[in-house]
């Protein structure tokens, strides 16, 4: 193995003491040469983000309120790590400079994106690395979509000369060379996209638990450690809200067949886990994790002889692409159709698609369900292993929680289930409990 690309996550990041053990991590070992830093994240749970912080600062001028307040939390900060590494580093020049753009009107993605800027500039002189700023390798479109081709070209030309250095995370530029980010969580991404154009031997992302674990450890106690899972199960779980690894940082790597290593940096030493291609079932451990979210509303059609009918769905699904509106889950029967949507894509949209349903499908009945969590249980052990549903459905049923949707995709690696908002702790919580 030659080169390790190395993600540090915000709280990884989050004060100087944070930062001695990322660098004794890094100079441990000399394949570790491509380093991507987030922003100082939580030092408690009753701390502040910094990207939280940048935001702030951003709405105030907006509002034509003085930012000062909250820029000096921020300065702060900075000023401590900076002062506690006994790095010579002019500190308030480049804070000065992200303070005056911000209240000349620099962009929200702008002000956002100055937390990893400033943490991969100290990082890099803490390290004695090469600092290469996102902005000149990780290009984004006209729409804001990563342009993948221009940042592939760009990061093949730049890494290629250069022997350890370190790249802020989460955002980018465009052509007309303006700041553009990724959404909240990216530097997950900077970090894959980083490990696939160097063809890295391994991706590793350190953050602040000991690797995925079967459940949000916020909502199951000591949740079990996943020691070894496929990029596949893990797109199910960080697309239904297991937030450890941005959803989207799976592809890069994917494709480049790099498996990723999910590290603790308070717990160096904890093997974490592992993020491979392919690995065998297992059977008698059939799921993996489980993962959920809230707030979604299912539109439930019936007509009799759906089935029969040529472009029913096509009608239903003309009807949200009109409104802009993209849908979660579409699971069928003979004469019903569910529409499932997340609540922040419906944007009180619902009576307008009701509305243009009934009118253009003429169903027999169409009843809307708000408030309802999705929760999915995933693990490639499934398939061809009978009793999983039935298990989790009992687990459910005892637990006094009422299922509203049942789904389950031909791949037989997940099977997604939706319930009332309000059973959404105790639904991870009964199934995590019936499989340990
Ligand atoms: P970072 O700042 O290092 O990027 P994140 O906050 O993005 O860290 O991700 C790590 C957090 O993800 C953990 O602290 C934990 O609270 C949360 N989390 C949610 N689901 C899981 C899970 N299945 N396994 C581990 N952590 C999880
Ligand atoms: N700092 C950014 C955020 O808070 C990006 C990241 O953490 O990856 O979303
Ligand atoms: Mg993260």
């Amino acid at each position: 193995m030659n080169t390790i690309v190395t993600k540090f996550g915000g709280s990884s990041l989050a004060d100087a003491n944070q930062f001695r053990k990322v660098r004794e991590i890094i100079l441990s070992d000399d394949r570790r040469k491509f380093v991507i830093p987030s922003a100082p994240g939580k030092r408690n749970s009753k701390d502040f983000k910094i990207t939280d912080l940048l935001y702030l600062c951003h709405a105030h001028i907006e509002s034509g309120i003085p930012l000062d307040d909250v820029f000096n939390l921020i300065s702060n900060r900075y000023k401590a790590i900076v002062c506690e590494l006994e790095i010579s580093l002019d500190i308030d020049n480049y804070l000065q400079k992200i303070k005056n753009d911000i209240e000349n009107g620099a962009s929200k993605e702008y002000a956002a994106s100055r937390g990893e800027y400033l943490n991969g500039i100290i990082l890099a002189t803490y390290l004695n690395f090469k600092f290469i700023d996102a902005k000149d390798v990780i290009i984004f479109n006209k729409y804001g979509s990563l342009d993948t081709d221009a940042t592939y070209k760009a990061l093949n030309s730049v890494l290629s000369k250069s022997e350890k250095s370190v790249i802020p995370g989460f955002y980018g530029s465009d052509s007309n060379a303006n700041i553009v980010t990724f959404s909240r969580g990216g530097s997950d991404v900077t970090g894959a996209l980083i490990a696939a154009s160097i063809n890295a031997d391994l991706y590793e992302n350190w953050t602040d638990v000991s690797g995925f674990l079967m459940a949000d450890p916020r909502i199951v106690k000591n949740p079990m450690q996943i020691k070894k899972i496929t990029y596949r199960e893990l797109r199910e779980l960080s697309y239904m809200g297991a937030s450890v690894l941005h959803e989207e940082s799976v592809f890069p790597v994917r494709n480049a067949g790099i498996p990723i290593n999910i590290k603790n940096t308070n717990m160096p030493l904890d093997p974490g886990t592992l993020i491979v291609k392919d690995m065998e079932p297992d059977y008698d451990n059939p799921i993996k994790g489980i993962a959920g979210k809230k707030d979604f509303t299912v539109i439930s059609i019936e007509k009799a002889m759906m089935n029969t009918e040529l472009g029913f769905c096509r009608k239903v699904l003309s009807i949200l692409e009109q409104n802009c509106i993209s849908f979660e889950n579409m699971p069928s029967g003979i004469d019903t159709v569910c529409v499932v949507i997340s609540d922040s894509q419906l944007k009180n949209k619902t009576d307008i698609l009701v509305d243009e349903i009934r009118r253009t499908c003429t169903p027999d009945s169409i009843v809307v369900h708000p408030n309802m969590a999705l929760i999915a249980t995933v693990g490639n052990g499934m398939s061809s292993n009978k009793g999983i549903a039935a298990k989790i459905f009992s687990a459910l049923s005892s637990n006094n929680i009422n299922i509203r949707m049942i789904d389950q995709g031909s791949s037989e690696i997940n099977i997604l289930i939706g319930i009332e908002n309000d059973d959404f702790e105790k639904g991870i919580n009964a199934i995590y409990n019936s499989f340990n």
